[in-house]
């Protein structure tokens, strides 16, 4: 592509941004950077999430921790109950361990650095750029997935897998040498009104003369199904109605949550029906008449539901964690 179109690309986008861009919370309008709070917290809940899924968990947790003191004096606990729901607790955590250093080290300010910001708990290369540009106006590289997407499709490379080194030598092409924070979050709204995943809009596009786009056959890959995983939780209650429920270990998916518990997740459904508790007759197990159905991002899970009710005998169950 030639300058002089590069340069229309930019102008068209610019324009986009200024008049069609999202109002989202942690963005502030007239103002030229973000605020590095509300930017740390946004992105880290960003990272494989939908801005949909986000927003109300982000006004939420900006109500329990307005800034970044609170955040980093908080109970773990309460972090993770505000990020009930939201997946991926890893990122609570490593939130919250970045808070603590912030607060200790940094006297509370949010570093500009992107190679400081690299060394922080669950801080890696999209979001230390995210936040580097967005909340200080740095000219870095913003490159998340709809970026990186938006890139391969101007440029016609149907690639799976592009080296990010790669994907930023495009990248330097087609970002402007100034307020590329801007031109990246234009990307990010743009992916969202026409650029879409699935079924990009091409023919209503504003930049169609600018794209080399020809449609890739492999869209019907990135529709394929989920895995499926199956399990069975275990509903065991008292007589004075109380439920077991167990925290899981915090190294696993959904780590340091509660649950009813359940037989290790599996792939194949005879396998995982096989993990029924055998109890005696006092019991008087049950099966829930539905099967339970978890959306994961990657997989989808199936849970039989046995309920237990526990009488007068107290009953030892021993079960395994999953993997
Ligand atoms: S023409 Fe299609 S692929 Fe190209 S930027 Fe527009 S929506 Fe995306």
């Amino acid at each position: 592509m030639n300058n002089i179109r590069i340069k229309t690309l930019q102008r068209k986008m610019k324009l986009y941004y200024k008049k069609s861009s999202r109002a989202l919370p942690w963005r502030i309008k007239n103002q030229k950077n973000q605020d590095p709070y509300k930017t740390l917290i946004s992105e880290i809940m960003l990272q494989q999430t939908r801005v949909n899924a986000v927003l109300d968990y982000y006004k939420n947790f900006l109500k329990k921790f307005p800034d970044l003191k609170s955040l980093a004096l908080a109970n773990e606990n309460d972090i993770l109950i505000a990020w009930s729901g939201l997946g991926y607790y890893r990122r609570a955590r490593n939130l919250h361990k970045t808070a603590k250093i912030i607060f200790k080290e940094y006297e509370s300010k949010i570093p500009s650095d992107k190679i400081v910001l690299k060394q922080l708990p669950g801080i890696g290369e999209y979001t230390s750029s995210a936040i580097a540009s967005f909340a200080f106006g740095k000219e870095e590289l913003v490159i998340d997935t709809n970026v990186e997407r938006f890139i391969k499709r101007i440029f016609d490379i149907n690639a799976n897998k592009l080296s990010p080194i790669r994907i930023k030598e495009l990248g330097e092409i087609i970002f402007p040498k100034k307020n590329r924070g801007d031109f990246a979050q234009a990307i990010m709204d743009f992916s969202n009104d026409y650029c879409t995943k699935l079924s990009p809009k091409c023919s209503s596009c504003i930049i169609s003369q600018y794209c080399e786009y020809k449609g890739f056959d492999d869209l019907k890959k990135i529709k394929q199904k989920k895995n499926k995983k199956y399990c069975i939780s275990y509903f065991i209650y008292d007589s004075k109605e109380l439920f077991l429920i167990r925290r899981k270990p915090v190294e696993e998916i959904l780590g340091g949550m509660y649950e009813v518990p359940s037989s290790i997740w599996k792939s194949n459904k005879k396998v995982a029906d096989m993990e029924v508790i055998k109890l005696d007759k006092n019991y008087n197990p049950m099966f829930l008449k539905n099967t339970i159905k978890h959306e994961f991002s990657h997989f989808t899970l199936f849970s039989k539901v046995m309920i237990i009710k526990k009488e007068k005998i107290m009953i030892k169950i021993v079960l395994k964690e999953n993997g």
